[in-house]
């Protein structure tokens, strides 16, 4: 066996330091990788060839991807992106996407200094000062609420701030409740790691955004790419097919006889299920270890005494511990749920990327999420009086330039989400979310969820719960703790 470590990404100013002027590219490793299946010779020949000849791995690229549909050999090659000065809004359409990673400077940690994105399509002065003033006095109102939390919460945590660190973490919790006061114009800054291929399906998407500010984006990150990799974005404009397939259904949909009522609010509710959740998995992974047909199996497991199904599964997650994850066999089992979120739950739970996750636009007809801190710190008439200048905003903007309406909406906002996940991405999101380090907002969502995914799935989801609640519950089940670490606190 010989293994070569072929490349790893480098922050670019070094590359250019070390380049002098050199032809530096990762199209070479594409090329080279692209060559394997048809090329007697070793991979590692394969590569020098490529860098010798760039201009031709580049040809070479272009004949496979284009003339072959060998799409997936851009996925070898890799870029990091630092997106400064990106509002809220952008940020979720730039992190849409489930094949690759972010990193984003979060509005819990950082106190913002009156960041904020202006959107371009604004260019009436009537409206620009309506933003402004909105804007305004939702960042006033932001600062105001931070000291007043702040010194709440100190008075009645005084226990915690004795050392630096319980200081930070009382002073996160007045952040975090006061940032919903911000307007989703509110700017940000992601680190994104993401492959050709998925960077050429975002170009396509973004090219479609209503607003002008991810437009940009897109055309920015092209510019920068086009002359590092320019074999490997070949298809960056959108279809006729992205462009006007959902057009012409949702023109269609109008004729349709549905009635607009008041909107469904609340928690979560799951609106289609395996049936059978806790079958499917065993009769899965029976299926493929005897060599059974799956509907068999599912017979057998039908007939199975409940005692003895949930003798396997008690058996199965004897040696389960807190940050195991659950096998494939998990994904046979899956539920689809309706909520409604406010906008700071959606920006933690779309960056679960193992999921279906789909979601209708912000909507002040479905009312604002107050945190109960705001209230106890008798700031609910003013937060209420600011959210209703929002929506007076809003309103304005969706009827005289509703590219920009969104930005004057907040983190208090709310929209619907139509979200679907296995059972084995369960178990991550509730480790994470249903826990005593999560956000209390998204907290609620995935508490809730769990609770209903236990009464469908009683067996399989025995153990769905946060991490901070996971060695009661197996208490719970087997009369002793689990073996080996307890979950570290975590000061995120
Ligand atoms: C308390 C807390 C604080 C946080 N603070 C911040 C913050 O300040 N800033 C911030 O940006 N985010 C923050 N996050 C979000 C966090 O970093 C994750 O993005 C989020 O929780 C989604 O979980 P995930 O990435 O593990 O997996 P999911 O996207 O839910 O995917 C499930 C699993 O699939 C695998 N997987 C998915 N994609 C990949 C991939 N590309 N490569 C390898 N494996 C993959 C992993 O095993 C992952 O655990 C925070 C989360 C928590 C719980």
């Amino acid at each position: 066996m010989r293994v070569k470590l072929a490349g790893f990404n480098v922050d670019a100013e070094r590359l250019r330091r070390l380049a002098g002027g050199g032809d530096l590219t990762p199209e070479t490793l594409s090329a080279a990788y692209a060559r394997i299946s048809r090329s007697p010779l070793a991979i590692d020949r394969l590569r020098r060839q490529s860098c010798r000849d760039v201009e031709k791995a580049r040809r070479s690229n272009q004949r496979i991807i284009f003339a072959m549909g060998h799409h997936s050999v851009a996925e070898h090659a890799v870029f990091n992106f630092d997106l400064i000065g990106v509002s809220r809004l952008a940020l979720e359409e730039i992190e849409h996407f489930r094949l690759a990673s972010y990193t984003e400077k979060s509005q819990r940690y950082v106190t913002l200094e009156g960041e904020l994105v202006r959107p371009s399509e604004l260019r009436d002065p009537a409206l620009r000062a309506l933003f402004q003033d909105v804007t305004g006095r939702q960042f006033r109102f932001y600062f105001k609420a931070f000291a007043r939390l702040h010194r709440l919460l100190r008075r009645q945590h005084a226990g915690l701030l004795s050392n630096a660190a319980g200081q930070r973490l009382v002073e996160g919790w007045a952040k975090e409740d006061a940032r919903y006061v911000l307007p989703l114009a509110a700017g940000g800054q992601v680190g994104m790691t993401v492959n050709a291929r998925t960077l050429e399906h975002m170009f396509r998407r973004w090219r479609l955004s209503p607003r002008a500010e991810v437009r940009r984006l897109a055309a920015r990150l092209h510019a920068l790419v086009m002359p590092v990799a320019p074999s490997l974005i070949l298809f960056p404009e959108p279809s006729a097919f992205d462009r006007e397939s959902f057009a012409a259904m949702d023109g269609l949909f109008a004729a349709l006889p549905v009635r607009v009522g008041r909107p469904a609010v609340a928690g979560p509710r799951i609106v289609a299920a395996s049936e059978g959740g806790d079958d499917a998995i065993l009769a899965a992974r029976l299926a493929v270890r005897r060599g059974l047909g799956l509907e068999r199996a599912r017979a057998l497991f039908a007939g199975l005494a409940p005692a003895k199904k949930r003798e396997l599964f008690r058996e199965f997650f004897a040696r389960v511990q807190f940050f195991s994850a659950m096998p494939r066999e998990f994904e046979m089992a899956d539920v689809t749920f309706q909520a409604t979120v406010s906008a700071s739950c959606f920006a933690q739970l779309k960056r679960h990327r193992m999921a279906t996750l789909l979601s209708g636009g912000y909507d002040p007809g479905l009312g604002v999420t107050l945190p109960p801190s705001l209230a106890e710190a008798g700031l609910e008439v003013e937060f209420h009086r600011i959210m209703s200048a929002s929506d007076a905003a809003y309103r304005r903007l969706r009827a005289d330039c509703p590219a920009a309406a969104d930005y004057v909406l907040t983190n208090a906002h709310r929209r619907s989400v139509l979200m679907r996940m296995n059972l084995r991405e369960l178990y991550h999101f509730a480790r994470l979310r249903d826990d005593e380090h999560a956000q209390w907002d998204i907290r609620a969502l995935a508490h809730d969820l769990a609770a209903l995914v236990r009464r469908r799935m009683p067996l399989a989801a025995m153990l769905l719960c946060g991490k901070s609640h996971f060695a009661e519950e197996y208490e719970k089940i087997y009369g002793t703790g689990p073996e080996g670490s307890a979950p570290i606190a975590s000061s995120d």
